[in-house]
């Protein structure tokens, strides 16, 4: 049993790094390979903290190849270069939680699932900024592969797509909305998003079966929706998580309630989804969070912009047929929503202090698509701005939003403006250092060195 196992996932490790190396060199799109373009006379938020307010960054195909201020930054002889005075520069944005493929804009479900319309998210998602997305628990993975090595070969231009396998007791999974089009997917594709665990045995046999794939994220949903379903025990998280760190992958776990979290915490998995950061996670949660590295994302906007009229603002309408904003305004008008409960603010505002005097990384996600109008890439620059309001610096927002994200996704050529890594990051028109909501106000976004054109994107989507 076990030699299979291996065997298996060592064959499709290497089959998928074939693949990887087949489609990442010929075709891509890039300028002559060795012109390098230097970015100067801005102010460049670097994603680990750090700032240079008079930096230039060098590119070259495709690669960030030198960054520093200006006075200690040797630039190459016959670069291009590119005037970005009183521009911020900051690495493209991640989104560490999402659910991709299943809105449409005009519609929302499993029937719109598919390759054109992931790639439709995808460049939305590219549009605001953001260079990567994690799809938590929603996509077979063999089509997520494709449609990210078609964008690796150049076929087209978005952000990067990470997907993670689900697993959860059996017949369960996402809220009884969202899990029937789930399983409308994996019938109609043939390919398993989903896997049932009831005991620890059954926990351990589905992370092989999830490692010989070759994913490289497992999503668990732990917690019983207040009742409407079955809670995952903690002898199959444990299993679980146990099984994960031997092979390697990593664990994130949809928890809503706080009773699981000391049990996951001690389980060692890699962060939480929809993570609580009011009264419930005291200091020694978060003592032991920090401890163990567990990351959070806590998901704020997903209550949060339901108590808004979105259809009045132009950063999401633009980018919205002019139907939907009429439905979207209309819908709003018709609910009044009740909005926060009186503590709530303050509730949230001390959570974050705590968690950040703990020393717990806190990451941005927004479960964009898991619902219907809950925006891609529109709802992270609200998260952004929501961390902001409960505490944050403006720095470490944009922290949350890249290096960290990248550094708890596993994704180490990006999310910092750095020497080596891929040259993925936005021109800004005004510094969000200054104001957060400056995060709106993009000039370009590159990815890969190259120009989103998100004129083109715009247009479309219109
Ligand atoms: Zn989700």
């Amino acid at each position: 049993m076990i030699p299979n196992v291996c065997l298996s996932r060592i064959f499709g490790a290497l089959l998928w790094a074939l693949t990887l190396s087949l489609v990442a060199t010929p075709g891509r799109a890039q300028p002559a390979v060795d012109t390098a373009v230097v970015y100067q006379n801005a102010q460049f938020i670097a994603g680990d903290g750090s700032v240079l307010n008079d930096g230039v960054m060098v590119v070259r195909a495709g690669t960030i190849e030198a960054i520093g201020e200006r006075a200690d930054t040797p630039l190459p002889a016959g670069a291009e270069s590119v005037d970005l005075s009183g521009r911020t520069v900051m690495p493209a944005l991640i989104d560490a939680h999402a659910h991709i493929g299943y809105e449409a804009y005009t519609g929302w479900g499993a029937e719109h699932y598919g390759r054109e319309n992931i790639i439709e998210n995808l460049q939305r998602y590219a549009w605001y900024g953001f260079g990567a997305v994690f799809s938590a628990g929603s996509d077979p993975l063999e089509l997520a592969r494709d449609i990210e090595a078609a964008r690796q070969a150049g076929e087209y231009r978005g952000a990067r797509l990470l997907v993670a396998s689900g697993m959860a007791p059996p017949g369960q999974g996402p809220n009884a909305a969202f899990l029937a089009h789930v399983l409308a997917v994996e019938a109609r594709t043939g390919q398993r998003i989903l896997r049932g665990a009831a005991t620890a045995q059954q926990g351990r046999e589905a992370v092989r079966e999830i490692a010989a794939s070759g994913s490289g994220f497992i999503k668990i949903w732990v917690d019983d929706r207040g009742g409407a379903q079955e809670k995952m025990p903690a002898e199959v998280y444990r299993a679980i998580a146990d099984e994960a760190r031997q092979a390697g992958l990593r664990v994130l776990v949809h928890q809503q309630a706080a009773d699981d979290m000391p049990g996951l915490i001690d389980a060692g998995i890699s962060g939480f989804l929809h993570g609580r950061i009011g009264p419930e996670l005291d200091e020694t949660m978060a003592a032991a969070m920090a401890q163990r590295d567990i990351f959070l994302v806590p998901n704020l906007g997903l209550s949060e912009l339901r108590w808004e009229r979105l259809a009045d603002d132009p950063f999401l309408t633009e980018l919205l047929p002019a139907g939907v904003v009429q439905r979207i305004g209309d819908a709003f008008d018709a609910r009044t929503p009740a909005g926060p409960s009186a503590s709530y603010e303050q509730d949230l505002r001390e959570g974050m202090a705590r968690l950040q005097a703990a020393g717990v990384d806190i990451v941005l996600g927004t479960d964009a698509g898991a619902v219907r109008d809950h925006f891609f890439g529109y709802a992270g620059h609200r998260e952004l701005e929501i961390f902001v309001r409960l505490g944050m610096t403006p720095l470490q927002a944009i922290s949350a939003a890249t290096g960290l994200a990248a550094q708890h996704l596993g994704l180490t050529d990006m999310g910092t403006l750095a020497a080596g890594k891929r040259a993925d990051f936005v021109v800004l028109d005004a510094s969000p250092l200054a104001d957060i909501r400056n995060t709106r106000r993009i000039h370009r976004v590159f990815l890969g060195g190259e120009a989103f054109d998100r004129e083109a994107f715009r247009q479309a989507a219109q």
